[in-house]
């Protein structure tokens, strides 16, 4: 094993979703291509795993994972509508699967479930390898997720509290994202329940980690109302804070940056997963046709550079865009977020085109 992995054309670090999915989008190509790290599963009772995380993943993630075989066995719950409102505004939208003539908008999955489903697709044509014996490579990828070593842009100054709720009546199939003067709550459903991320100031944040489940759900339902239903019981919380990071170049000659390790969002419209899926398929189509132009080369560097800038810089701005606007509290930003909501709500050609961007990246143009 050691042996063979001494050299190989691609090294991969990193074995989360994105490192996976690069891997398995490289099968058949004829490439000896390695995963440098542990397989997600072997990680189940670590924080490296968050112990709960809903993941909506967009239709376009959906035909990536489709066509690297690992989209059969992930267990998803579709979501057929999402409804977005304002707190204390006017304006809201819904946008449907039917303004797409999509089956589903996209899928609410957990990120366990996600993480070690693509781990298990993963088969013997690839190698793996501990971190401590990464083998040479013509190319390696580094797909490690946050690691703190990117210039960190922008810090939000707030939380992301997760948390799994059981509501009355149960979840089905409407996400809703409300925007709140304090930041954005989302509910997902999943498998009859929500999946909760809600972002709240980091002072704020910690004492509503510290509050007991009756009050904590109180503070919930007060901030999101009653358009979901009731909230019954909540499952465990857990914080992340909120830190926007990315590389103004995601390559070197004989390195590539991708997913969370090129671009780490707000978790606002759920788009982190979706754009790393991207940078993953993309990376994969560069690679297969790259037969003329050397791997580590710096055109090559360049080339996915290009390939990339786009869709991350746009979904970038998007998301920061939506985590600042929303939380600020004067007249002016309150009128031009009630007119964005409207304006959506009014005209289904603007919907269907925000809702393109949101599910298949910045080539919906
Ligand atoms: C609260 C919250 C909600 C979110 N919701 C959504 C959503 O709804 N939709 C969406 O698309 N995205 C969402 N995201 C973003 C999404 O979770 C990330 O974009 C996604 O996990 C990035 O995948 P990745 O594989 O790049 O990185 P990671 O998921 O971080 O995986 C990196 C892997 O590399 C491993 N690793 C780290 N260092 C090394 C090393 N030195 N050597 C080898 N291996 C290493 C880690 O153990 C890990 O397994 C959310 C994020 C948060 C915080």
């Amino acid at each position: 094993m050691r042996d063979h992995l001494a050299e190989v054309d691609v090294a991969i670090h990193g074995a989360g979703p994105v490192g996976c999915a690069l891997a398995l989008a490289l099968r058949g190509a004829g490439l000896r291509v390695a995963l440098v790290g542990r397989k997600a599963v072997e990680f189940a009772d670590k924080p490296v795993v968050p112990a709960f995380r809903p993941l909506a993943l967009s239709y376009g993630s959906r035909l990536i994972l489709e066509r690297i075989a690992a989209w059969d066995k992930l267990r998803v719950t579709p979501i057929e509508t999402i409804h977005v409102s304002q707190a204390g505004g006017f304006g809201r939208t819904r946008i449907s699967s039917e303004d797409l003539g999509l089956p589903a908008l996209g899928y609410v999955a957990d990120y366990g479930e996600v993480a070690s489903r693509l781990a298990e697709a993963v088969d013997a044509s690839i190698g793996w390898a501990a971190d401590s014996q990464a083998p040479q490579a013509k190319l390696v990828v580094h797909a490690e997720g946050s690691t703190g070593d990117q210039a960190a842009a922008k810090d939000y100054g707030h939380t992301a509290i997760v948390a799994s709720i059981d509501s009355e009546p149960q979840a089905r199939h409407v996400a809703w994202e409300r925007f709140t003067p304090e930041g954005p709550l989302a509910l997902l459903p999943l498998e009859g329940r929500y999946g909760l991320v809600w972002s709240r100031a980091n002072a704020v944040a910690a004492e509503t980690m510290g509050m007991g489940d009756t009050q904590f759900l109180a503070e919930l339902q007060a901030a999101f109302g009653q358009r979901a239903g009731r909230f019954l019981k909540a499952g465990a919380r857990s914080a992340t804070p909120l830190v926007l990071r990315y590389r103004t170049q995601p390559g070197a000659p004989g390195e590539i940056y991708l997913g969370n390790a090129a671009q780490t969002l707000h978790p606002v419209a759920g788009q982190g997963l979706n754009l790393g899926l991207r940078d993953a398929w993309d990376l994969a189509g560069l690679i297969r046709s790259s037969a003329s132009e050397p791997l580590g080369s710096p055109s090559f560097a360049a080339a996915y550079a290009r390939k990339r800038r786009l869709d991350a810089r746009a979904m970038l701005r998007a998301t920061d865009l939506l985590a600042t606007l929303y939380v600020r509290r004067d007249p002016l930003s309150a009128m031009l977020r009630g007119a964005a909501l409207t304006s959506l709500d009014l005209f289904p050609p603007a919907r269907r085109t925000f809702a393109r961007r949101m599910i298949y990246g910045a080539s919906a143009w």
